[in-house]
């Protein structure tokens, strides 16, 4: 499964069209509240359950995307956060899940 197309929407969505003809339409938001980097996972498992996370605009604004392999994407955000890999799977289940993040 490799993205043929990849563009931003509204500022707000990362829409990717799939080789196997499907389409995915991804909150940014989601994206970036769900980066599955070390750094954010480790602040996330530091947090109270209770804890709503305050994004700010630069940083569910996407700077630069770059394929990593032929598996996943790198995002750089407005704010400097580049460590984010998103593998492409990881990528459908985040525009299939129906919870808003
Ligand atoms: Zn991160």
């Amino acid at each position: 499964m490799q993205p043929v197309k990849i563009k931003l929407v509204d500022k707000k969505y990362l829409f990717i069209e799939w080789d196997d003809n499907s389409e995915s339409k991804i909150s940014l938001q989601k994206m970036r509240s769900l980066c599955p980097c070390a750094t954010c996972l480790t602040q996330k498992e530091n947090q109270s359950k209770n804890y709503i996370p305050l994004l700010l605009g630069s940083q569910i604004t996407v700077k630069n995307i770059e394929v990593v392999g032929t598996y996943a994407i790198q995002i750089t955000w407005q704010d400097g956060h580049n460590t984010g890999i998103y593998e492409y799977p990881f990528l459908k289940n985040l525009a299939t899940d129906s919870i808003q993040a």
